[in-house]
């Protein structure tokens, strides 16, 4: 059903009336090199994304939003949503035109949803993966800082926490720029917090974009729903990637293969001579894991392997130590694919 709804209808060339919203600036497409920007339309009942290929317009729909003024959009055509898989998003092509609509319009200039307040139960129900929100919560949890290595190999902290509304509460991974930005039982109005799915279940988490405004209290929250920050999960390793670095002491990136007879060296990346006595290995394993019913990409940090003396640290036969495993019971934080904790291995 969902294949046949989304086959572009070419045929209907439409008008539509409403007001104009969030105009990017002008992209240039990879491939093809054709120049486009990205609007939201404020329609009667509804906001739709706009794709349009008339880079000319884009004066015109800037000075339209600035002024609130009522447009009309002739000849577009509504093609499958880039976003949500129900939808039909607005393509603004050559053939469009760009009017003022003939009669008043019966609705009001209002900013689109991803500016206006969400609830938490709302993201959980009708927001996908890396969809955008606002949101009016209080700070009922705040979790341990953790270090995550990213593919760069750059060490960044984060914290998980749990905001509340009168709604719902729900988990949020604030990264380090934000952790002076917030204090536990203090309410804020959150802007631009993305949401994610793991595993079927909703959370946020903080991008550089997003914006923290402390506020009065918003009053009863769904307290009794406190939900845990860690679950607790049997896991089955399908795959295995381990890998082993020479962490330099002073930036921690990997400083690459040396003479261990060597008393010092110095790293190509923070330019530091340090003696190679205090250079540390640091093992990580990427594995593909079933959990529950679903295939999922983890990360099991160094400090995890280092808590279980019965693993090998060495990467080709950690890899077949952990594939050779029957299950393994891990910690992990909900809506995140870092392991906390290694709590059993079945043999
Ligand atoms: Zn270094």
């Amino acid at each position: 059903m969902a294949s046949a709804q989304k086959r572009p209808k070419r045929d209907e060339n439409e008008t539509i009336d409403g007001y104009i919203h969030m105009i990017s600036p002008v992209k240039t497409s990879k491939n093809k090199n054709i120049k486009y920007f990205n609007a939201v339309m404020q329609e009667k009942l509804k906001f739709t994304d706009v794709v349009c290929f008339k880079p000319d317009l884009h004066c015109n729909f800037q000075d339209l939003e600035k002024k609130k003024s009522p447009v009309s959009l002739k000849n577009i055509q509504r093609v499958p949503s880039n976003r949500t898989s129900a939808d039909f998003d607005i393509r603004v092509g050559f053939a469009s035109e760009l009017s003022t609509p003939v009669r008043a319009l019966d609705f009001d200039f209002q900013p689109p949803p991803t500016l206006q307040t969400t609830t938490i139960k709302d993201i959980e129900q009708n927001l996908n993966a890396f969809q955008k929100a606002t949101i009016a919560i209080k700070v009922i949890d705040i979790g341990p800082t953790e270090s995550r290595t990213t593919r760069s190999g750059q060490v960044m902290d984060c914290k998980h926490i749990i905001v509340a509304d009168s709604t719902s509460s729900i988990s949020c991974c604030l990264w380090e720029a934000h952790f002076d930005s917030i204090k536990l039982a203090q309410s804020y109005k959150i802007t631009n917090v993305a949401v994610r799915n793991f595993d079927n279940i909703k959370t946020l988490t903080t991008c550089p974009d997003t914006a923290f405004e402390a506020t009065n209290d918003i009053g009863p929250i769904v307290e009794s729903e406190k939900k845990p920050i860690s679950v607790e999960k049997i896991i089955r390793i399908k795959s295995a990637a381990c890998t082993a670095a020479n962490k330099c002491s002073v930036c921690s990136k990997d400083v690459g293969n040396f003479n261990s007879e060597l008393d010092t060296i110095k790293c190509q990346s923070c330019n530091m001579r340090q003696r190679t006595l205090d250079i540390t290995k640091q093992y990580k394993c990427e594995v593909v894991a079933q959990v529950d019913n679903n295939n999922t990409k983890l990360i099991i940090p160094d400090l995890v392997l280092r808590g279980r003396p019965d693993l090998v640290l060495d990467p080709n036969q950690l890899e077949t130590q952990l594939l050779n495993s029957v299950s393994l019971t891990v910690k992990l934080n909900i809506g995140c694919t870092h392991v906390l904790d290694i709590t059993h291995i079945q043999n």
